[in-house]
């Protein structure tokens, strides 16, 4: 099984030890293993507020905590920068820890720092958070560039010629069609549901997911209780409980050794899980959806565990997994069918992105 997007690099500069099981981890090292996960996409993330200088500095600073947390548990994991790669991992018992970029701001206007990062181990950028930036429009602002930027164009390009994945999830719709365009590579959403089913901005559209699979490109189900359910988002609205989760963890990040401010945090988890939540059927409602229109073959599971400060019922961490598959085979999915979207999918659009990039280069 292969997640293609998790927040774990976070939690790292939160002083997160990924080695041991941790109660408020949705991802370590102990739940990867027992939920099955053979390989996640560790996503480099940074504030869209971050000054650039700022953004490039942490994201070298996550890369070494990542890089430190697999060195660390050699029993475990190694890092992975292609599917054959993370195949190879597997065969010798270790779970593969894949790179990916959220928020193209670290790159600042640079071409050779793109290439810094990719000969650094970064598989995918997702090109927006929830900001415009130099790259592109983010599907929480969308007013600076109407979709791409200039530079945007060339880093399209660029990441074409490296074999990296273009990751559209927080993109603005214009920046999507407008890699849809550009790009000679398929594109991935990694983490992203569909706004047929729930009218979160940035779900991705029936026309979308259907243009996703048109390009043999991949979406990755997200597991956030506010993009799987109209019903969630209403009534965490109602228990005004968002804001306040917000402030509490921004105090949490800023100041990570601080007992005091880790304990606030975890009690406002609980607080959160207090609510009503979607489920594992509301993920695999979405799963559905996403098979119907961009086809079984670009379907997958990017949960954004590690990123999300409340998860679905029964689904509470990486290690359980193993639900989801349970719920497939009840809806009739046949083995070989949530094979593919447990992972063969997503290593198979990596395939195919690396593979353009030799054909083009
Ligand atoms: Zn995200």
């Amino acid at each position: 099984m292969y997640d293609s997007h998790v927040d774990t690099p976070s939690q790292l500069m939160r002083l997160r030890n990924i080695g041991i099981d941790n109660p408020y981890a949705h991802v370590d090292f102990p739940k990867l293993r027992r939920g099955g996960i053979d390989g996640s996409f560790f996503a480099l993330y940074t504030p869209a507020q971050m000054a650039p200088d700022a953004a490039t500095r942490y994201a070298l600073q996550m890369i070494s905590a990542v890089y430190d947390a697999v060195d660390e548990n050699p029993d475990y994991a190694a890092l992975a920068f292609s599917p054959s790669e993370a195949a190879r991992n597997k065969s010798e018992g270790l779970i593969s820890v894949f790179m990916g970029m959220e928020n193209a701001s670290p790159i600042q206007e640079s071409l050779s720092l793109l290439r810094t990062f990719y000969r650094l181990g970064v598989s995918y950028v997702t090109l927006t958070h929830n900001g415009d930036n130099a790259v592109a429009d983010s599907a929480a602002e969308g007013r600076k560039w109407g979709g791409l930027s200039p530079f945007g164009k060339q880093v399209v390009a660029e990441m074409n010629a490296l074999g990296m994945m273009i990751d559209l999830s927080h993109a603005s719709d214009k920046t999507f069609w407008d890699c849809i365009a550009l790009s000679k590579a398929p594109v991935v959403a990694t983490h992203s549901c569909c706004r047929s089913l729930c009218g979160h901005r940035r779900n991705l559209t029936d026309e979308m997911l259907q243009a996703l699979g048109e390009k043999d490109g991949y979406v990755g189900i997200n597991f956030y209780p506010a993009f799987l359910s109209d019903r969630f988002a209403a009534s965490a609205e109602d228990a005004a409980l968002m804001d306040e989760a917000e402030r509490v963890e921004a105090a949490f990040i800023l100041d990570p050794a601080n007992r005091k401010k880790a304990e606030a945090w975890e009690r406002m988890q609980d607080r959160l899980n207090e609510i009503w939540r979607p489920g594992v059927k509301e993920i695999v409602d979405h799963i559905d959806h996403a098979v119907h229109l961009a086809g079984l073959e670009h379907v997958g599971i990017g949960s954004d565990f590690d990123g999300i400060p409340v998860t679905p019922r029964g689904l509470e961490d990486a290690s359980k997994m193993a639900c989801l598959w349970k719920e497939m085979r009840l809806r009739g999915y046949r083995e070989k069918e949530i094979e593919l979207v447990s992972g063969g999918n997503l290593m198979a659009v990596f395939d195919r992105v690396i593979k353009c990039s030799e054909l083009n280069g």
